[in-house]
This record gives C-alpha cells, sequence and structure tokens, in this order.
C-alpha cells in the first residue's frame, strides 16, 4: 500500500511503525473473512482492510470524521485478521497507533467521553471497583435489567494456607479479576502449593495498562505499565516466572517490552511472564478432576490464543485431568467481551456473546470453562450452564 504520511509523523516512532505496518499491506481483503464485525455487519468499514485505509487517511490528512471513529471503536481487537493475513501486517499494532492519534484530536461527544472516563477512573482501581459493585449489588433491583445483570455475584472465597517451598513463581493479581473472581489464583497456589511451588504476589502491582491503553489513551496506559513493571520486576527476583491467570492481561505484560522499549525493568518482566496454561503444562506432574463437571465446552480467548499464541495447553491439560472436551463451533470468533467493548458496543456484544453461547452449549457440557475473567463475566450473564476459569477445574 502507498502512503504519504506527513514528515513530522514520520520522524515519531509511532508514525515510522504505522507508515511500515502501512505498507506492508497489499489490500488482498483476506482478513475480512475472519473478521467478527464483518461478519455481522458486512460493511468493508467494519472490516480489518477498510479500518487499514480509514487509518491510513486519518494519519496522512491528521482529521478524522464520524465515520472513522464509528468504525474503529466497533473493533474488537480480536486480532483473528492477523491469522489469515499473508503478508503479516501487524493490525492490533496499527490500531493502537490509530486509536492513539484519534483520542489526540478530542472529537467524541461529552456522553462518550463521561464513559469512558468513568471506566478509566474506575475499573482498573481496586477498592473503586469493589466499592462500585458493592453499591450495585445493594441497589440492582434499581438498575436497568441490562446494566443490573452485567454486576457479578460476590465472589465465593477459599482462603489458600502459606506454603513453605524452595520453588516460587509470582502471580499478577491484576485489577477486575482481584474483586470479581479472587477465587481463580487462589485455586492456582492450591494447585501449584500442592506441587511445591509457593504462589506470590507482587505488592504495589495494579491493573497491567491494557484497559487504557484499548481506550487510546497511551499516556495513562505508560504510567500504569511503568509502575506495574518495577513491582513485578522486585517481586521476581529468584522467581521462575510471572503467571497470567488472566489471559487479556498476560498478552499486555508480555509485551511490555515493546510497549516501554527504554525500560529494562519492563523487558525483563515481559520475558519472565507465562500464561499460567504454559507453566502448568510443562510441569511433569498428574492433574486429576475437581468436582463433579465431566463434560467440559472450551472458550480459548482471543488473547490466549492469538494475542499469546498459546492454544492448545488447556485443552491438553483437562483432557489429561479426565474431562471429556466437547465440539465448538466457530472457536476463532470472539465471544465479544473484549475489555470494555461489551459496555462500550453492548448491540454488537450481544450478538456474538449469544451466537459464542449457542455453539458452547449446542453439545449440552456440564460446565464452560475459559481463560480471562472478561470473557467469564460476560458469557455468565446470559449461559445457562456454569462458566468457569479452566484452573477451577483441575487438582
Ligand atoms: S489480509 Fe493482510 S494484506 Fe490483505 S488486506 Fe488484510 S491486512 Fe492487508
Ligand atoms: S481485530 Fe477483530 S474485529 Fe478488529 S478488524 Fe481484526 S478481526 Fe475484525
Amino acid at each position: 500500500m502507498r502512503t504519504d504520511l506527513p514528515e513530522a509523523l514520520l520522524a515519531t516512532d509511532a508514525g515510522g511503525r504505522a507508515d511500515e505496518i502501512l505498507r506492508s499491506c497489499v489490500h488482498c481483503g483476506f482478513c475480512n473473512a475472519t473478521c467478527p464485525t464483518y461478519q455481522l455487519l458486512g460493511d468493508e468499514l467494519d472490516g480489518p482492510r477498510g479500518r487499514i485505509y480509514l487509518i491510513k487517511d486519518m494519519l496522512e490528512t491528521g482529521t478524522a470524521d464520524a465515520v472513522v471513529q464509528t468504525h474503529l471503536d466497533r473493533c474488537l481487537t480480536c486480532r483473528a485478521c492477523e491469522t489469515t493475513c499473508p503478508s503479516g501486517v501487524r493490525y492490533g499494532e496499527l490500531l493502537e497507533i490509530g486509536r492513539d492519534h484519534l483520542a489526540s484530536l478530542g472529537r467524541r461527544r461529552a456522553a462518550e467521553r463521561f464513559v469512558r472516563a468513568w471506566l478509566l477512573r474506575v475499573v482498573p482501581h481496586r477498592r473503586r471497583l469493589r466499592r462500585w459493585l458493592r453499591l450495585g449489588r445493594a441497589f440492582r433491583w434499581l438498575l436497568p435489567s441490562g446494566l443490573a445483570g452485567r454486576i457479578p455475584p460476590l465472589p465465593r472465597r477459599r482462603p489458600v494456607s502459606e506454603v513453605a517451598a524452595d520453588r516460587r513463581v509470582v502471580v499478577l493479581d491484576g485489577c477486575v479479576q482481584s474483586v470479581s473472581t479472587p477465587g481463580v489464583n487462589e485455586a492456582l497456589s492450591r494447585l501449584l502449593g500442592a506441587r511445591g511451588i509457593r504462589v506470590e504476589t507482587a505488592p504495589g502491582e495494579g491493573c497491567c495498562g491494557a484497559l487504557a491503553l484499548h481506550l487510546g489513551e497511551s499516556a495513562r496506559a505508560q504510567a500504569a505499565m511503568q509502575a506495574n513493571a518495577r513491582a513485578l520486576a522486585d517481586a521476581a527476583d529468584g522467581a521462575e516466572a510471572i503467571l497470567s491467570t488472566a489471559s487479556g492481561c498476560g498478552v499486555t505484560v508480555k509485551d511490555y517490552g515493546r510497549l516501554l522499549p527504554e525500560d529494562p525493568a519492563a523487558e525483563r518482566v515481559a520475558g519472565l511472564t507465562l500464561d499460567a496454561a504454559e507453566f502448568l503444562h510443562g510441569l511433569d506432574t498428574t492433574w486429576s478432576r475437581a468436582g463433579e463437571h465431566r463434560r467440559v465446552a472450551w472458550q480459548a480467548p482471543c488473547t490466549l490464543q492469538r494475542g499469546q499464541r498459546a492454544a492448545g495447553r488447556v485443552e491438553d491439560l483437562l483432557r489429561r485431568a479426565g474431562y471429556e472436551l466437547v465440539p465448538v463451533a466457530e472457536p476463532h470468533l470472539c465471544c465479544g467481551s473484549a475489555g470494555t467493548y461489551s459496555m462500550l458496543q453492548p448491540a454488537l456484544s450481544g450478538q456474538l456473546k449469544r451466537r459464542k453461547l449457542d455453539h458452547l452449549e449446542a453439545a449440552a457440557p456440564d460446565v464452560i470453562a475459559t481463560a480471562n475473567v472478561g470473557c467469564q463475566l460476560h458469557l455468565a450473564t446470559e449461559s445457562r450452564v456454569p462458566v468457569v476459569h479452566w484452573l477451577e477445574l483441575l487438582k
């Protein structure tokens, strides 16, 4: 693709990278075949190729109208398009630059700015999020059903006793998962503790920065990532790995080296980070089933199967533990959760959720398992069977 970006933009790191990515696209359109929004809406501008043109136009002219904003906002950042691109276009990275540029043009309506500011001020902060969820549960009966259904139930806790062990890993505690489904990290601690590995958290660790990054707030995202990288680097001294149990966070932390190129702590943290499935899969041990469920419908989050390229591990661990994995159609399609997408694009997100649940429930499983807190909470709002994190199924 020919480009004509302004010299001043080309001189910046983001401008140079955008130009390189844009030039790698040969506009063949193969990517449209795997794009969920293109499949739902059938509009070229709601597919990756159309969005690439919109970003190119915005970067070249330095302007963006409502059309650009609408179609970039509708992108899930699922990166399914990258898997069918013969030219290796780094679409996710281009979108990140495009959204950042769009935010700098400041053309959003006041109501949208308010919702985004609320999300940024509440969701990544555990204490604030906990307070809002408490309020939501208390006044659920006053809320519209769409909103009330999104409030997760009070989490069930099973605190883990201290383990004396030489081997040690650090687990990402994050923001939403530690407030909504803390049982996931407790399950990891029990599993590894029973195998002589101590699981610790990093004091001072918080949101990985993904939420701000996806909303095009790069300065805020950088601040969160830098603070996190420092906290994790300190805690990981002498640890075997930093483990992520929420694939949406893991994909971001693994990318810290690129996102914070001047920061040695970020590079070290990125190099040490693994999804829990990668670590558990590499252990020389046996696994068994926890609980009564036997037939599992597995939902591989986009951030695990494409972002981290760690597909297949969870399925293997579950089978080794004695579960039967039922067939699920269209495993590449996003469930519509996509971070804050379910709140900012409820109609599209709802259609994708219904489609995903129809596939997941088709073979009448006992339980649906996933690897990301966002997908878990999103699917649980309408699922007829329990939706759990896969770690909770192992013993
Ligand atoms: S498949 Fe790749 S090269 Fe073809 S249009 Fe899509 S992004 Fe461009
Ligand atoms: S990231 Fe997902 S929604 Fe966005 S263009 Fe690519 S395939 Fe489509």
